[in-house]
């Protein structure tokens, strides 16, 4: 909740702005080992050897299709962890050509993904985490991470210490859903002209925050 204390933030970034809100991966963290990376290791663990280009690639389109899936439901981006947890089941399904040891992998890979020492802070990210703090916003983190975000933040920095965690599959929205930001502003608080947003993706975070008024920043 918004307190008392809260001034307008000051720096010219910040002016006027009440509450940043951070994408979290890509923005402030971001997987390490890579994905592809993460992917042919849990494959080999199982008995599959794939190739991290191939990964790479076959990931893409998985992606790709899940995102489809999303924008042609009606509701458009509405979700919830059922529909977060089959999204990267059928990733990884895809990914590994539907082999019998996809399960596995699946399953090897939704707790990998889940560690905190699967991921490394964005220092660029960080650095305008800690500008918006400075200047006296409120800061709150805004994702289409599922329900692993939630006890992941809690303990990764520098998700760690930040009051408001909001993940898709919580809010029942996904990004680029106008329905995933007027949720956010509920719950803070706020109307759109007091928020950033400060994300990497320019269609899913800087077009469609700007698409419901709020302001919007890229990171990196
Ligand atoms: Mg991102």
């Amino acid at each position: 909740m918004p307190t008392a204390t809260c001034e307008p933030c000051t720096t010219d970034l910040f002016r006027g702005v009440r509450a940043v809100v951070f994408d979290v991966v890509g923005t402030l963290i971001e997987p390490s080992p890579s994905v592809a990376r993460a992917y042919a290791e849990a494959g080999r663990r199982h008995g599959v050897e794939l190739a991290e280009p191939d990964i790479r690639q076959r990931f893409a389109t998985a992606w790709g299709r899940q995102e489809a899936i999303d924008a042609a439901s009606q509701p458009a981006f509405a979700t919830s962890r059922r529909r977060e947890y089959d999204r990267w089941r059928l990733i990884v399904e895809e990914v590994f050509d539907e082999k019998p040891e996809a399960e596995a992998i699946f399953q090897d890979l939704w707790d990998h993904f889940g560690q905190p020492a699967s991921w490394q802070p964005v220092v660029a990210g960080v650095m305008l985490l800690e500008q918006a703090r400075a200047a006296g916003c409120e800061v709150a983190v805004a994702s289409n991470f599922d329900e692993r975000l939630v006890p992941l933040a809690r303990v990764l920095e520098p998700l760690a210490g930040i009051d408001h965690v909001f993940a898709s599959s919580e809010l029942g929205w996904r990004k680029p859903a106008a329905e995933f930001f007027r949720t956010v502003e509920s719950r803070l608080g706020r109307s759109p002209r007091e928020l950033l947003l400060v994300g990497d993706d320019p269609r899913l975070d800087l077009a469609a925050a700007r698409a419901v008024g709020w302001r919007a920043v890229g990171v990196g």
